[in-house]
């Protein structure tokens, strides 16, 4: 079946999340080189991201703040790393400045996404900090500009996260079709796959693996299969 509406993951699906977080931790490890020493910036970044991960998780959760976050995920990293000299609140900014000036799309998602959005309406539905995700938004403001209005959903914003099924209901509202005609394009198999399936929506699980698909769901790391998915 055709679907009749196509929501968008914002991070690694549409925008190049994980090369941006990449760049900006080899800025700070460049910038703040005196303090790392003999720390190599392969190992900073892998420490980095098994930090990161669960605080988020737990954020979702409602069991640590924003802010906590932002200087926990910096503070636990040069812990494990034993860099005592540089301040975490300084590491995050530094990070943070050097993250948004990274952001770009993903090979080929916009051109997929132009595609789909000139035969469909389409929407965008990201977990994420408020201000930065509208801060992306405005750096690839082609993305707003084709969205169906009202179907452009932030969590912190509408006050619920995925995989939480208000988010995917709320999402589903705001489209006006019935939740089987959405199709979902999305990385993460907790929050986009289990998410948009729970709710009744088709998924493709962008960059997923094809060994673990689930019912409702197709993975893939082509554009060419999502435009086939869509119908077009
Ligand atoms: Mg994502």
């Amino acid at each position: 079946m055709r679907p009749r509406f196509v929501y968008f993951d914002l991070d690694d699906t549409l925008l190049d999340h994980r090369e941006a977080e990449r760049r900006a931790l080899a800025d700070l490890h460049r910038q703040s080189a005196e303090h790392f020493g003999a720390v190599g910036f392969e190992t900073l970044h892998s420490t980095y991201r098994q930090h990161n991960g669960p605080l988020w998780r737990d954020y979702g959760l409602g069991q640590i703040t924003k802010a906590q976050l932002k200087r926990l995920r910096f503070a636990h990293t040069l812990d494990a790393l034993g860099v005592r000299s540089l301040d975490p609140d300084r590491a995050s900014d530094t990070y943070l400045d050097r993250y948004g000036a990274h952001w770009q799309w993903s090979d080929g998602a916009r051109e997929a996404f132009h595609a789909i959005a000139e035969a469909l309406p389409v929407g965008i539905l990201t977990n994420g900090f408020q201000e930065q995700q509208r801060a992306k938004l405005a750096k690839l403001p082609e993305i707003e500009a084709h969205c169906q209005p009202d179907a452009l959903l932030i969590a912190e914003e509408i006050g619920t996260w995925k995989p939480h099924l208000p988010t995917f209901q709320l999402a589903a509202e705001r489209a006006g079709v019935a939740p089987e005609e959405i199709l979902y394009v999305g990385d993460s198999l907790k929050s986009d796959v289990e998410g948009g399936v729970a709710a009744g929506w088709s998924v493709v699980w962008w960059n997923g693996d094809p060994a673990h698909e689930e019912h409702g769901t197709r993975a893939t790391s082509d554009w060419a299969d999502v435009l086939r998915l869509a119908g077009l």
